[in-house]
């Protein structure tokens, strides 16, 4: 640690770390850019939080690493999180290289041995990050090169031989999903559509959410940005409940009893106004329009209801 620094500066600069960054992503529903983590300061002193060049990052004032990167994959590319979750349901952070004595990796061996929360920026876009935090290394596995990682400091490795070892491990799944997956799916589906509804076009980030196609307790609902839709509130429960259906080339259709009604201005503009038009908004990147194979598993779970 630099002179005069003591482990409990060291725990108030990630403490304002994730306070700062808590802030600038509107408590998690906004990535932030790497641009912008450069603006961090901690005592009058600027510590980027990230470093552009390396996966890890230990700013010269510490002895352990303060965050780890997944830089984004495009659409097609393999998905770190998801071939990197052990038997245990932890997920794995390979070194840096092969030498576990790189300094990167001490860096990381020192984090897991002080149990010292970690700050994990998750590509969702080009220099676009979702910061998940805190995270924990909370064991190394060096044969295999690679850390465990969990997002509570209780969690370790372990065999799963036992039902109770069998429930924590789909606690663990549970956890991750909510804390690290949707989070990232969020951000990276509304990146994908602007910020913007795509069956009406509203832009309010607040209103918005990241939709599953076919929804993630199917095995074919991968949370990839193919099997995603950004939606207002209304229109993300009004597909979710069966009352508008998306056909394969992305046309949207309300169901005949809803056409029927006869109701104020939300009915009739946001709804009944809807039926027959095309989505209003696409990703501008053709590998990240909606999957029509997807949308028409969808479709046909739809059309079955019929109502
Ligand atoms: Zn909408």
């Amino acid at each position: 640690m630099a002179p005069g620094w003591t482990r409990e500066d060291d725990a108030a600069l990630r403490v304002a770390a994730q306070q700062w960054l808590s802030v600038r992503t509107n408590d998690g529903l906004d990535p932030i850019h790497s641009e912008d983590l450069a603006d961090f300061t901690f005592r009058g002193q600027r510590i980027a939080l990230i470093d552009p060049q390396r996966g890890i990052r230990k700013p010269a004032v510490l002895d352990a690493a303060l965050s780890i990167r997944t830089v984004y994959r495009p659409e097609g590319a393999a998905r770190p999180y998801q071939d990197g979750t052990g038997p245990d349901g932890l997920i794995r952070y390979k070194w840096r290289g092969e030498d576990g004595n790189h300094a990167e990796n001490r860096a990381l061996r020192a984090a897991m041995e002080l149990r010292l929360p970690l700050i994990w920026f998750f590509g969702v876009g080009s220099a676009l990050y979702q910061p998940v935090f805190p995270v924990y290394l909370v064991g190394e596995e060096p044969d295999l090169q690679q850390f465990a990682l969990a997002l509570d400091e209780t969690f370790e490795i372990r065999d799963v031989d036992t039902p109770a070892e069998a429930q924590l491990r789909r606690y663990i799944i549970r956890e991750t999903k909510q804390r690290l997956h949707q989070p990232v799916f969020r951000s990276t589906v509304l990146r994908a559509y602007e910020r913007r509804c795509a069956v009406c076009s509203l832009a309010h980030p607040q209103l918005l959410d990241a939709a599953h196609i076919v929804p993630d307790s199917d095995e074919r609902g991968e949370a990839s940005v193919v099997n995603g839709l950004a939606m207002c509130k209304l229109h993300h429960s009004a597909y979710d409940s069966r009352l508008l259906g998306i056909t394969p080339d992305y046309v949207v259709e309300v169901t005949p009893r809803i056409m029927a009604e006869v109701d104020g201005p939300t009915l009739l503009h946001g709804l009944q106004g809807r039926h027959g038009q095309r989505l209003m908004v696409l990703p501008r990147t053709r590998r990240e329009h909606p999957s029509p194979d997807l949308l028409g598993i969808r479709y046909e779970a739809f059309r079955d209801t019929g109502s």
